[in-house]
């Protein structure tokens, strides 16, 4: 199948299962499994962080990351479609006693400076304490502008909040614009990365922060039941995919561009952006059901909504892009 659902349906290579079967492994709980110690050590380096913090999820990882951010009665200031107000069940609030202050997002995915400024409340006992900002990148495939968070951060700063940065998708951030991703990490405390989504690792995210911060968010990961045991195992495929998978985001960028530019060719499809591994297009609600079935019976799947998303992995090619396009216009040709 071509599965442009999302960049989480990667498979493991032969040679990331090698590198799996090979791992050294100890109990994590224990704190003496060597491969997850230098997958944490190996980011922090890479992130230009003190150290990091190995996670089964990338929602865990977050949510422990506002855990020790933030305690009870805390707020975080956050946008409305960012993955941990939005798509992460609610947990800061329902899990951590901490009060959410979305702000709508611009276009850009950016949150407004001025919006920022006027979500902050002063101290007073009326209102919850604001400590912390969280921004994602990328936000939507979306890289956001590294003068606009440098920005945000000081004013965050200034006000005596912290920052975290939600990035699941740092890395496609930091190829997609050429920088080392030590930059892109550099104006947050803490930073959250996913291994299981273009990285191409079947599980696994790595919070990444000041030492002090991570044992309280490793205080965290307990509690909420993210303790692994031989999860050098799973930090192999991580090691695997920081050695072999990041410059292959560059293709999945390229590929994301192609689709875009092939089915902006096709009435009555309407692309409404295309941004590193994403794209996002509309297709007419009439045809959304019968698109979707149409290509499953040819191998594909791609989720068909108003307003869809379409995303580029490793497991998809150049040629299984043409693939696609060709079915889509085969479909509308009818
Ligand atoms: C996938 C994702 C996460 C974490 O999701 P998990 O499925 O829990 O690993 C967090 N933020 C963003 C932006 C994501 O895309």
């Amino acid at each position: 199948m071509i599965d442009l659902r999302s960049d989480t349906v990667t498979r493991p290579s032969q040679a990331m299962l090698a590198a799996m079967s090979a791992a050294e492994v100890g109990d994590d709980v224990w704190g003496d499994d060597p491969t997850v110690l230098k997958l944490q050590a190996t980011l922090a380096e890479r992130t230009g962080k003190e150290a990091g913090l190995f996670f089964p999820s990338g929602t865990q990882s977050n949510l422990a990351a506002l855990m020790a951010h933030c305690a009870r009665g805390d707020e975080y200031i956050v946008g409305q479609a960012a993955h941990t107000y939005k798509y992460e069940g609610g947990g800061a609030a329902v899990l951590g006693s901490i009060q959410p202050q979305p702000i709508e997002n611009a276009a850009d995915g950016s949150l407004p400076l001025e919006k920022i400024a006027a979500a902050i409340k002063p101290i007073d006992n009326h209102f919850a304490r604001t400590k912390l900002l969280a921004l994602e990148n990328t936000i939507g495939g979306k890289v956001l502008p590294a003068s606009y968070v440098d920005e945000a951060t000081r004013l965050a700063r200034a006000r005596g909040l912290s920052a975290h940065l939600d990035g699941a998708r740092a890395f496609n951030a930091a190829v997609a614009s050429g920088r080392p991703i030590a930059d892109i990490c550099a104006p947050f405390d803490s930073v959250s990365i996913c291994f299981s989504k273009g990285l191409g690792a079947p599980v696994g995210s790595v919070l990444v922060g000041p030492r002090a911060l991570l044992d309280v968010a490793g205080r965290w990961r307990k509690v909420l039941g993210g303790g692994m045991r031989q999860a050098g195992l799973l930090a192999a495929a991580c090691l695997h995919a920081l050695d072999h998978h990041v410059e292959g985001l560059a293709r999945d960028h390229e590929n994301a561009e192609r689709l875009a530019a092939g089915l902006a060719q096709i009435e009555p499809i309407k692309v409404l952006s295309q941004a590193t591994n994403m794209v996002f297009a509309q297709i007419p609600e009439t045809h959304c059901a019968s698109l979707e079935a149409y290509l499953k019976e040819r191998g594909i799947l791609m989720q068909m909504l108003y307003a869809s998303r379409f995303v580029t992995h490793r497991d998809v090619s150049r040629d299984d892009i043409d693939t696609v396009i060709q079915a889509v216009k085969g479909y509308f040709a009818r």
